[in-house]
């Protein structure tokens, strides 16, 4: 294969032009990946770091999510990668936020959600952050993994150049493709075949499609603690009760209507910024806290001290940690299409654009990577050695 040309292109090194060049690797395929910028610095690196099943809604989206978990377990394991399977924990402090997830727990394994109502003690004993005086139980659930985002989009790289030789072209903007040709600033590039993983930039090379898709921005505010005490941890992942009207699993819920309808009421601020809360740990052991959720075609560079104050207030509502003073706040940008989970479209033939997983592209990268090639992989191929 000539220089600056490969079987498979990859346009962008976030998390899923990452996921694609190493299922694209595995097959086989020589493969060089494109980004602009000298790292990852989209929203795979502003994330919780949470592998999340439990969030896809029953079917086939909770069906790539877990396969997308075992690509996840097999990378990070290949890649030695730190990373905490610990499950996660819908933490319930009023009667109707413990109705709903006693719901889920009845209704969810039948859908193959593998989770259980826990009882107060049986909750403490899954996380000693949670504070014991609001606590009335929480939805358990064994599947969801926490990774520190930064580290991770650091270290794959490195590994995909160790293991499969794959090129990473950082500081290289595309500018323009038009198969199998692919320019940059730093030269044309020819891919047999194109995978464009362009985040929420899709105007700078599909300008007409951001237009007409009717996809939107959205903001989310995070914050981060410090390291915890040393040996302090976390236990489960977190997630309070707001977190029941979010993810669109819980809509097999019947009591989730009145859950909505009582946090509107009570508690509109929450609705008005979108706002739930998430507590991860990294394995360095800081918590990363967050967020909210703002809609529109900008997104203003300005962070709302209002809205850090209002997820705070929220967290301190359920857990009880040791250090919950706030090191670092940030915000992240993703882009959403209003009806599909993703989108993936072929501008021409040898093109693919895989973008707007919304909250879930952590969760569902590597399930969609595997589709994308799905029945060109062998099978020797499809597991690390
Ligand atoms: C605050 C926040 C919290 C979240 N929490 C979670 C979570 O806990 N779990 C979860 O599953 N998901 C979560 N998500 C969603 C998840 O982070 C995103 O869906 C996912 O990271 C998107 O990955 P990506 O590769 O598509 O985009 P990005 O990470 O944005 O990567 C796209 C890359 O393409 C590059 N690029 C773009 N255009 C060009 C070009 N023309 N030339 C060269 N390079 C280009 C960009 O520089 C960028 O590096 C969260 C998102 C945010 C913002």
């Amino acid at each position: 294969m000539a220089e600056n040309s490969a079987d498979i292109l990859i346009v962008g090194a976030g998390i899923i032009g990452l996921a694609h060049a190493w299922v694209a690797a595995k097959a086989g395929r020589s493969v060089i990946v494109l980004e602009r910028r000298a790292a990852a610095m989209g929203a795979s690196i502003a994330n919780f770091g949470l592998l999340w099943p439990i969030g896809q809604p029953a079917g086939r989206m909770f069906s790539l999510a877990m396969n997308s978990r075992d690509l996840w377990l097999e990378v990070l394991a290949a890649a030695k990668i730190p990373h905490r399977p610990t499950g996660s924990l819908h933490v319930a402090c009023r009667d109707d936020e413990a109705r709903v997830a006693q719901e889920f727990a009845a209704l969810g394994p039948d859908f193959g959600y593998r989770c259980s109502w826990l009882d107060r003690n049986q909750a403490l004993a899954r996380s000693q952050a949670l504070h014991p005086e609001s606590l009335l139980g929480a939805l358990w659930s064994e599947t969801e993994i926490m990774v520190n985002p930064r580290e991770t989009l650091r270290r794959i790289p490195q590994f995909l150049f160790e293991r499969y030789g794959i090129q990473f072209l950082w500081n290289c903007p595309v500018l323009e493709i038009a198969h199998p040709n692919v320019r940059t600033t730093r030269g044309t590039f020819r891919g047999e075949r194109v995978i464009v993983c362009p985040g929420a930039d899709l105007e700078t090379l599909y300008p007409d499609f951001a237009q007409q898709s009717g996809m939107a921005l959205c903001k989310l505010q995070m914050l981060r603690t410090p390291p915890q005490p040393a040996g302090w941890e976390l236990g489960a992942a977190l997630a309070g009760g707001l977190t029941f009207r979010f993810y669109p699993s819980f809509g097999i819920c019947p009591s989730l209507p009145a859950l909505r309808d009582r946090i509107a009421r009570e508690t509109p601020e929450y609705d008005r910024f979108g706002i739930h809360t998430m507590v991860s740990q990294a394995p360095s052991g800081e918590l990363t806290l967050g967020d909210s959720h703002e809609y529109g075609a900008q997104v203003s560079p300005f962070n709302r001290e209002e809205v850090d104050a209002l997820i705070l207030r929220h967290i301190k509502s359920f857990i009880r940690v040791p250090d919950l003073t706030i090191a670092e706040r940030w915000h992240g940008v993703y882009v959403k299409h209003p009806r599909e989970p993703y989108v993936r479209f072929a501008p021409e033939a040898g093109v693919e654009v895989i973008a707007a997983l919304g909250g879930a592209g952590m969760t569902l990268s590597f399930g969609v990577a595997a589709e994308t090639f799905a029945g060109q992989c062998t099978e020797d191929a499809v597991h690390e050695s």
